[in-house]
């Protein structure tokens, strides 16, 4: 295959950097444009996010609407990482809850493991590549759906279960604005998708996580969540893929942030996602090359 230098080059960094034992930290975390120097980040919560991450909209059915333009850069903006709230140990009010409410953000393997997260599916042109490239690798991955698209695709679902692979609420309308609402909205939000997932996904099938659209979240969202037995959930490296800033630019943003226990955060929908399919398919062959395992996030 011919390469361009350029993309050759960002290859190489990315393997010489996978290949050291000190990989680059998450050290962006948001806060900081991707691409910038690495730093290395403890194995404790980040630094709270400020401004909620912009990503997709949400839709039934593709294609999807066109992104809106966020105001805040993405690379600058807060992540799903740990909210302002993070240690705001709010328990859920139903009396029921057996999950955690606190953002998790952490991948659950020890070592050199990652956790892979592809938000905004299941669709129907995407989801299939991207399941077809993480089976190749024997890796799993946890993704985050749309209700109304987890509805439409439920054959998708089903494979995504089938092949190993974790479900993640990701509400019904993808409202980034979700911590602004009032909590009957919110529970609507949460609990509607998660029917609409669990009801496409088949009986045997587990919801583990929710996570805010633009990881705008909320004690109060955080609460409903976990009531509902789902671990709200954050990222710790952001590719940034739903910017199709052209896959060098998704790999660089990866290999900026990336270090084992990493949550890292891509689209398989949204729009087209061809980018983010190949940048997962280069970063898998070196994930693999660096001697990474796949793991989920906590719960
Ligand atoms: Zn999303």
């Amino acid at each position: 295959m011919a390469l361009t230098n350029s993309v050759k080059g960002t290859l190489a960094v990315l393997a010489a950097t996978l290949a050291g034992t000190a990989i680059a930290g998450c050290g962006a975390q948001h806060g900081t444009p991707s691409g910038s120097a690495a730093m290395v980040v403890p194995d404790v919560p980040r630094r709270p996010s400020v401004v909620p991450e912009q990503h997709s909209a949400p839709s039934s059915s593709s294609p999807r609407p066109v992104r809106a333009t966020p105001t805040v850069p993405k690379a600058r903006s807060a992540s799903h990482g740990p909210s302002r709230k993070h240690h705001t140990a709010g328990r859920a009010s139903l009396g029921r809850a057996t999950t955690s409410d606190m953002i998790e953000h952490a991948a659950e393997g020890r070592g050199r493991s990652v956790a892979l997260t592809f938000d905004d599916g299941p669709d129907p042109r995407w989801t299939p590549k991207v399941l077809r490239l993480l089976a190749q690798h024997h890796a799993k991955a946890t993704f985050c759906e749309i209700g109304p698209n987890a509805r439409a695709n439920p054959g998708l679902v089903k494979r995504i279960t089938a092949a190993g692979h974790r479900l993640c609420d990701h509400s019904v309308h993808h409202d980034e604005q979700q911590s602004h609402k009032s909590r009957d909205y919110n529970r609507h939000e949460i609990v509607d998708a998660q029917r609409e997932i669990a009801a496409a996904a088949g009986p045997r099938a587990k919801l583990w996580y929710y996570r805010a659209p633009g990881g705008d979240f909320s004690p109060a969202i955080r609460d409903i969540a976990a009531a509902r037995g789902l671990r709200p959930l954050g990222w710790t490296v952001d590719s940034e893929d739903w910017k199709r800033p052209g896959v060098n630019a998704i790999l660089n943003n990866i290999n900026a942030e990336l270090r084992p226990g990493a949550v890292v955060l891509m689209h398989d929908a949204g729009g087209d996602r061809s980018q983010s399919v190949e940048a997962l398919r280069i970063l898998l062959d070196r994930l693999d090359a660096a001697g990474y395992s796949y793991t989920f996030p906590r719960r």
